[in-house]
């Protein structure tokens, strides 16, 4: 994938995300130059079910 605004590569980076003060560590696309990050909308979907499944476990 390239970035479209600086015609660059995307590389790959890991990236926290913090939900329900959980700290969700996941690679994602970014472009090094401006920082945009490329995350399908799915994927933080399915993470975030993933914390809120482990929650009603306890
Ligand atoms: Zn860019």
């Amino acid at each position: 994938m390239i970035c479209g605004k600086c015609n660059v590569q995307l590389e790959e980076q890991q990236t926290v995300f913090e939900y329900l003060g959980h700290e969700l560590t996941y690679p994602v696309l970014r472009c090094p130059v401006c920082g945009q990050a490329f995350v399908p909308e799915e994927l933080v979907r399915g993470k975030i079910h993933e914390v809120e499944s482990m929650l009603e476990e306890k």
